[in-house]
């Protein structure tokens, strides 16, 4: 099986003024297509790891063989934390952003306080992130929430952790709209969080 790029949900201007229309593009042509490809490649030498989904091959590193464990690593963990991340978004004119209802409110006052408690962790840690890489609200083994980061491409997956809100802060993200201005990209994306896929994540396979 080889994987390929998913479409996103919306179009790439569907996300303006807070994402702008020529980042996604080519975030979404140039990046997260590059990392599909990458993956692909990568697995075409072991063929028999082929059936795996990258989240089994992400969650299990060892079942990997070492001379494309990096890769692997670095395409099967950017391919799925993009894909991740195009669904966690939803344009603002349909109900993107706001404030969490349902279960993961609940969640997220029991661990945080409130939501602004939460908001502002949240976009700490984004903006904390030295280089590049990601951060994410997880599910931990004992269904506990929290706010956690990760280098690169890594996934929460390799620590056994759910991700059920990702953020994507290499420069690639942002870098055409806001330059060095990541907390500001940060507090612009809060408008496009799609609450109700985050309730999904939180509750099904994700
Ligand atoms: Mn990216």
């Amino acid at each position: 099986m080889k994987f390929d790029l998913p479409a996103l949900p919306y179009p790439y201007d569907a996300l303006e003024p807070f994402i702008d229309a020529r980042t996604m593009e080519i975030h979404h042509t140039k990046h997260h297509a590059t990392y599909v490809v990458k993956l692909n490649e990568a697995l075409e030498k072991h063929p028999e790891l082929q059936p795996k989904s990258p989240e089994e091959l992400l969650k299990s590193p060892d079942l990997v063989p070492e001379d494309i464990r990096t890769a692997v690593r670095n395409h099967g963990g950017g391919h799925f934390n993009h894909s991740h991340f195009w669904k966690a978004m939803k344009p603002r004119a349909l109900g993107g952003g706001g404030e969490p209802k349902e279960k993961i409110a609940e969640a997220i006052r029991k661990s945080f306080g409130d939501f602004a408690k939460f908001k502002d962790e949240f976009s700490k840690a984004a903006a904390g992130i030295f280089g590049s890489g990601w951060a994410w609200l997880v599910l931990d083994g004992r269904g506990e929430i929290l706010i956690v980061t990760t280098p690169n491409q890594d996934s929460p997956l390799m620590k056994n952790q759910k991700p059920i809100l990702g953020l994507d802060v290499w420069e690639h993200a942002y870098y055409l709209k806001y330059q060095n201005r990541r907390p500001e990209y940060i507090e612009n994306w809060w408008n496009v969080v799609n609450w109700e896929q985050v309730e999904n994540n939180s509750q099904g396979s994700g």
